[in-house]
């Protein structure tokens, strides 16, 4: 758990909080969030970081995807968020972060904590695209590009000139990627795009950051998983029969003790998905 620098623009809270990796991009004209923590404490703890980092103002914050531990914290930051169209709508609907979900009973978080974050009001992007965006603050170009996958509103983002990928959940480490909304055959065409981007360093939704040999580690996974998933069902294996064998699977990845059983509910359930959107 730790603040890094990564290159002389980029601090990432790296594992820092419960929820997702944070970013801030220091452009020389204006500051560039990757997602936001959702807490009340490490929304403050993250400012503070921000604030020894750099005194420029924050111009943008960038979801990359619509899940709770991404977006809850954006109002605390700013109001000029920046999303797929797909994100949006789904911020959009009721509880389409899972944010209600995270508040109700089966979860380690304290109620002291659950009632101060319910306070925060959640922030729509007010800026959203659909296949690729460009900014060039400062003369830095980040390469916003759309990848689904992990999410159907999954996005990226390159810092061409750092070499610097932020993968959003298509690419973990150290921990289970969360296919309970994935598109497994979207997330593969993904990781292989990632394969062949001109880059050094990884900064994973979740874990440490990494370089391209994770990218290889997730992908071998999920090729895997759609392999066995169509065969057993191309041999007439019912939805039941294909989570349970695919259970094998569940220790590929390191696996949270105390979290066993919601991460395993979450891994059938989407093994499940997965079954049903394999048509032959
Ligand atoms: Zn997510």
């Amino acid at each position: 758990m730790a603040f890094i620098k990564i290159g002389q623009r980029i601090l990432t809270a790296e594992q820092e909080f419960f929820t997702a990796n944070v970013s801030c991009i220091d452009t020389g004209a204006g500051l560039i969030l990757i997602d936001s923590p959702c807490f009340p404490v490490d929304i403050e703890k993250w400012r503070g970081e921000i604030a020894k980092f750099s005194q420029d103002e924050i111009s943008y914050l960038i979801n990359t995807d619509f899940h709770w531990d991404h977006c809850t914290g954006n109002s605390r930051f700013t109001t000029n968020v920046i999303a797929h169209d797909l994100t949006y709508t789904n911020i959009a609907k009721q509880d389409g972060t899972g944010f209600r979900m995270l508040l109700g009973p089966n979860s380690l978080i304290s109620q002291e904590v659950k009632d101060a974050s319910a306070q925060i009001p959640p922030a729509l992007p007010r800026i959203t695209f659909s296949e690729t965006m460009y900014l060039h603050p400062g003369g830095v170009n980040l390469e916003l590009l759309y990848m689904g996958g992990h999410t159907e509103g999954t996005i990226g983002i390159r810092v061409v000139d750092e070499g610097v990928f932020f993968s959003g959940d298509n690419i973990v480490s150290g921990m289970h990627p969360f296919k309970l909304q994935a598109d497994v055959p979207q997330w593969i065409e993904a990781l292989k795009k990632i394969q062949a981007m001109d880059i050094d360093t990884i900064v994973p939704g979740h874990g440490k950051v990494c370089g391209k040999e994770q990218v290889g580690i997730v992908l071998h996974y999920f090729e895997e998983m759609l392999y066995r998933v169509r065969s057993l069902k191309e041999i007439g294996y019912s939805q039941d029969e294909t989570v349970e064998s695919l259970r094998s699977m569940f220790y590929f990845f390191p696996v949270d003790e105390r979290r066993v059983e919601q991460i395993g509910r979450f891994f059938d359930a989407g093994t499940r998905r997965l079954y049903d959107q394999i048509i032959f």
